[in-house]
């Protein structure tokens, strides 16, 4: 009996022993799974190590810092238009929308054909066809150049200021109902506004405004 009881303890002592061993094992084959998962990011976190980057060499520094802005392209200034010289007296009529006094303007009677253009800018304004005579003291047309002619509500409010469309110049009033012509219009334009070109004489070419 006392030989089964120690032949029997033996036995249940070597399977404990054999247990402990099989869970020993068992936890360090864990374990070693373990580093095996974590090793991946071990060899990425190396691939980022700064100290494994290439260095810039100096020289390459300095050429960056010292690299200039490439020079800037020579680039043409365009002159701004420049409109014709003004008299003192054109520049108060045109300029400071003055008034020649009647009956003394250069183009008062003047019947010729030919064309009128902005004493400004050239721009053409007027046909001789269209001048009549309005005995009113200043050079009278009932019709414009198509375009050429744009109105404005006068400074003194009833009244309809004309001016040149391409360089804004003054050139007079406008009235209309008046029943001096068919077209039942008058342009009342100050002599020193215009300059008058006869018929076979082109004038120079428009000054376009500057932008
Ligand atoms: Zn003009």
């Amino acid at each position: 009996m006392i030989q089964n009881q120690i032949i029997g303890t033996g036995m249940l002592l070597l399977t404990l022993g054999l247990g402990v061993y099989f869970v020993v094992q068992r936890f360090q084959t864990e374990n070693e799974m373990g580093d095996v998962a974590v090793n991946p990011e071990t060899e990425v976190l190396k691939k980022q190590d700064p100290g494994t980057q290439p260095t810039i060499l100096n020289g390459n520094k300095e050429t960056q810092s010292k690299s200039t802005t490439p020079p800037k392209k020579e680039k043409k200034k365009e002159m701004p238009a420049e409109f014709n010289k003004l008299t003192a007296f054109e520049a108060s009529v045109i300029l400071d929308k003055g008034t020649e006094r009647a009956d003394t303007g250069e183009y008062n009677s003047t019947v010729e054909p030919g064309v009128y253009v902005c004493r400004q800018c050239n721009a053409k304004l007027y046909r001789s066809n269209d001048k009549f005579e309005a005995h009113c003291g200043w050079p009278s047309f009932d019709d414009e150049i198509s375009g050429a002619v744009k109105r404005k509500v006068d400074a003194d409010g009833y009244r309809v200021e004309i001016l040149c469309k391409n360089c804004d110049g003054h050139l007079g009033h406008v009235f209309e109902g008046e029943r001096k012509t068919e077209k039942n219009i008058r342009h009342c334009v100050n002599s020193v506004s215009l300059k008058f070109f006869p018929e076979g004489k082109e004038p120079p070419a428009m000054i376009v405004k500057p932008n």
